[in-house]
């Protein structure tokens, strides 16, 4: 069942509950359109992982590692056009056993990565989302 999202921070508390259940060496896969809330959702995330400052979309390099109660990894293959052509180790730096990581636009990267949850996010209207988290 979807969860609904009124508003950002309902959707960064979204991804506060997910994080009760995250592991070191999950990898969360996020995914919808621009401005769903991808990045909001993370922030919650990392939050409740105990990051501080600022949690902004990478922009200039592919991800940014966090140190919260454990490693944050968070990336954004927006402009990736697919990982065959760049460094496998590109992403090794990110997905590491001791990290949690978070993973927006994981399309871009075809299906090299090892997921081990999906969260989509849709647009359903104004500020209303609808949140799908899938779990093994
Ligand atoms: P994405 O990373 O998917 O492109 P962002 O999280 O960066 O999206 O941006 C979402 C934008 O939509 C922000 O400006 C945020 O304030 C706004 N917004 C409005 N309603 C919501 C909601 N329910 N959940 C998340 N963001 C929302
Ligand atoms: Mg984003």
């Amino acid at each position: 069942m979807p969860e609904r999202s009124d508003g950002p921070a309902a959707t960064e508390a979204a991804g506060a509950r997910l994080v009760q259940t995250l592991r070191p060496g999950d990898v969360v896969l996020v995914s919808g359109e621009l401005g769903a809330g991808k990045t909001t959702f993370v922030r919650g995330a990392a939050r409740a992982l105990g990051v501080e400052g600022p949690i902004t979309s990478p922009t200039f390099t592919i991800g940014r590692r966090y140190a919260g109660r454990v490693p944050v990894s968070h990336l954004d293959l927006y402009r990736l056009e697919g990982l065959e052509d760049e460094d496998p180790a590109l992403l090794a730096d990110y997905l590491t056993p001791d990290a949690i990581a978070f993973v927006e636009w994981p399309e871009r990267a075809g299906t090299q990565l090892p997921a081990t949850v999906h969260v989509r996010l849709e647009h359903a209207g104004g500020d209303r989302r609808r949140i799908e988290v899938r779990q093994p």
